[in-house]
């Protein structure tokens, strides 16, 4: 049962029950269509009250329904709204918890609307790259005026009813009610008082105006050209509500379905849907159930105040979670004390964070030198230096003081987590929490799953990132997990582009022009190019038969590290993040090319964007055939929230969809032509061709 149906005395009662939003999907359209035609044909019946069980009124489409024939099927959302509209006796909007989307819309489908204090209204459609397409765009500016539902429209964020009711002029709610508690009866007796009431009141008859008409639409558009960047639906918004200002209702519903599935169609559209489901599937994994138990994690303590270890801390306090460091020194911890401090002090100074929550946030915090006290703690995260034997050191004590169940987790980047669990007689209770850096900034956590990583360790660290707010993909082990390993073939391919004819601002100006945040060159500038250095000579040792090109050595060997250096692809200016072109190493780029003989040929944007980005697809293809990564949309998650890829082309694997794999597979072919890049990487990997082979995609 999707809506239940009641009568109390001369009132039927529509409750939405599918949990856990009402979501409205084919089932329970039909049961609403169902309770109206029901209850305009009992005589004892006089008004209808249309309301959702639990904690919503409705959040609109069901997501089960996305992108299925279902959604479309009758009775249709519009069809809903229509035959709310034109029902004989009054039909009364008890709006309480959720009210967004479709949920909206049918809302103003209804004669009357009453809500409870502190419901969250919206209209997300703009999130997905659509407009509401059930008649948010032209009834919402008739209920709430232009200006507050256009803002509504284009940001896509709730707001609370409360601030809405108190808007000038609305008519989106004809009653507040005292409270969600009290909303039933008020909702009961609101539909009696208007229950002989004619004409029946619709929204679509209210009037549309903004007084100072085209002037404040042009300017609606300038700000949202600005805000929107890549993305066509803000601009549609604007366009949909001002054709509710001068068009018929019934020709600006016309304009409205045909923006809506224009931009259905939209390449940008599905990048933010597969987005949207690629975040909501990362957090499941196969062969762990939502529901194995969790251990509870009321504690957490971090071994190293380093760079990565403050961050990792401030996580925990922000969520209210005490934390304990331990470092080695008094002066380390010093140091690392002062850091969390200045990071929260400066936030303060912006006004983003209150002065009494900095103080309760640095009283959750306390430091040790004495493994000892961490025997409380139920969990640990390790950030120490990176190398195996200091890990061992650290998890061999972590394993004789930490009390049985305590989860053991490492921030390693590059070093085997199954080594690192074997050095302890628990490896069960270890993990890998790849968390990027700056720890407390970004979103993305990699949650490495070790061979003997036990389920219910697993299901913790991923319920832990959802309440430090990351976004947590599962990576298997291997060398740099999903996100390093494939930026080392992006990495790879830079090198390869400076030595046949690039310089690096050719390369970061195509690769910023397709929508990454920044170019190659200048993240390497960003993360420090001796740890690129670092890993290649290592690789020198492992696979000698590897190709690579040497320029990047050649500018580390001068000590151009990046900006912590001042100088790295670029200088920089102190304090300064800006990048100015350096002749030296352009010179040196030239000068190195000429060693190898090599004549300098001009290179396309379009080849230098393909050869990076599909180095990532195909590797990213390895890992899906290895296991390591288990869909491809966490592969686009780990992308899209740690690395800047642009989110309107929905992360790598999505890209490649977007361009055909046929077509990605042709290129690579090409690219393996090129005696001066990697033929042997540009094998496409077994499962992209297998996908290429049988017509599919990722
Ligand atoms: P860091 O050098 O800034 O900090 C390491 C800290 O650990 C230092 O303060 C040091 O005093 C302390 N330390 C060393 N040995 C110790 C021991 N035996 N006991 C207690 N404390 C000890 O390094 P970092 O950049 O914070 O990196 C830490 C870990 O995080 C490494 O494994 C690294 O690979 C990983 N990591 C780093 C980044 C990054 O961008 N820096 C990103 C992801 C993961």
């Amino acid at each position: 049962m999707t809506a239940l149906y009641q009568v109390h005395d001369d009132v039927a009662l529509i409750t939405l029950n599918n949990p856990p939003v009402n979501g409205l999907g084919l089932a329970t359209r039909q049961a609403i269509t169902d309770g109206l035609a029901r209850a305009n044909a009992d005589a004892a019946v006089k008004a209808i009250v249309i309301t959702g069980a639990g904690q919503a009124f409705s959040g609109g489409a069901d997501i089960k329904e996305f992108g299925s024939p279902k959604a479309l099927q009758e009775p249709n959302l519009l069809s809903v709204i229509l035959a709310v509209e034109k029902s004989a006796k009054p039909v009364v909007a008890a709006i309480n918890g959720v009210c967004m989307g479709g949920g909206l819309e049918l809302s103003l489908g209804c004669h009357y609307r009453i809500a409870a204090p502190g419901c969250n209204v919206a209209l997300p459609e703009v999130k997905l790259g659509l407009i509401p397409g059930a008649g948010g765009t032209q009834r919402l500016p008739r209920a709430l005026g232009v200006e507050p539902a256009l803002n509504l429209i284009v940001s896509g964020d709730p707001v609370k009813s409360e601030l809405l009711a108190m808007l000038p002029g609305q008519k989106l709610f004809d009653k507040m009610a005292a409270s969600v508690e009290s909303l039933p009866q008020e909702a009961l007796a609101l539909a009696r008082a208007v229950a002989d009431v004619r004409p029946l009141p619709l929204v679509r008859n209210l009037p549309c105006k903004h007084p100072q008409g085209d002037a404040y639409f042009q300017f609606a558009r300038n700000m949202v050209k600005g805000m929107a960047k890549n993305f066509p639906a803000p601009a549609k918004c604007v366009d949909a509500v001002q054709a509710a200002t001068q068009k018929k209702f019934d020709d600006g519903m016309v304009l409205e379905r045909e923006i809506f599935i224009n931009l259905m169609w939209t390449s940008e559209s599905r990048a933010l849907r597969h987005l949207f489901m690629a975040e909501r599937a990362a957090s499941k994994i196969a062969d762990v159930p939502q529901d194995t138990a969790q251990r509870a994690i009321g504690s957490i303590a971090v071994i190293g105040a380093g760079t990565m270890g403050g961050g990792i801390a401030m996580n925990f306090l922000n969520a209210g979670i005490p934390v304990k460091m331990l470092e080695m020194k008094q002066e380390a911890l010093d140091r690392g004390l002062a850091t969390i401090r200045k990071n929260y002090e400066s936030q303060v100074k912006k006004g983003k964070l209150k002065p009494d929550k900095y103080e309760q946030r640095m009283s959750l915090l306390s430091t040790t030198l004495s493994y000892d006290d961490l025997k409380d703690a139920d969990m640990v995260i390790e950030a120490v230096f990176e190398e195996m034997g200091v890990k061992e050191a650290v998890f061999k004590e972590l394993d004789r003081v930490m009390k049985p169940g305590a989860i053991l987790a490492s921030n390693t980047s590059t070093l085997d987590v199954n080594t690192i669990a074997n050095f302890t007689q628990r490896p069960q209770d270890v993990i890998g929490t790849h968390f990027f850096s700056p720890a407390n900034i970004m979103k993305l956590l990699e949650v490495v799953r070790g061979a003997k990583t036990a389920k219910d360790v697993l299901a913790t660290v991923m319920a832990l990132a959802k309440k430090i707010k990351k976004t947590a993909v599962v990576s298997g082990v291997c060398d740099g997990f999903i996100g390093n390993r494939m930026i080392e073939q992006y990495g790879r391919q830079g090198g390869f582009l400076l030595d046949e004819g690039c310089t690096p601002q050719q390369v970061d100006r195509a690769v910023e022009k397709f929508g990454f945040a920044m170019g190659p060159f200048r993240m390497g500038d960003l993360a420090g190019n001796d740890i690129g250095w670092a890993i290649r000579k290592r690789r020198y040792q492992e696979k000698p038969n590897m190709k690579y090109s040497k320029t990047a050595d050649l500018l580390c060997e001068k000590g151009r590290y990046g900006q912590k250096t001042g100088a790295g692809w670029y200088d920089y200016q102190a304090g300064k993040r800006e990048p100015i072109p350096n002749a030296e190493v352009i010179q040196m780029i030239e000068a190195h090319r000429a060693s190898l003989g090599i004549k300098p040929r001009k290179i396309s944007d379009e080849e230098i964007v393909q050869r990076l980005v599909f180095a990532l697809v195909n590797e990213g293809a390895h890992l899906l055939e290895e296991g390591i990564a288990a869909r491809a949309g966490d592969i686009d998650m780990v992308y899209l929230t740690g690395y800047g890829f642009p989110i309107h082309r929905g992360g790598p694997m999505n890209y490649a969809n977007e361009v055909g794999l046929f077509n990605v597979v042709q290129a690579m072919n090409r690219f393996a032509q090129n005696p001066l890049d990697d033929a042997q990487f540009w094998q496409p990997a077994p499962l992209l061709a297998r996908l290429v082979e049988q017509g599919k995609s990722f």
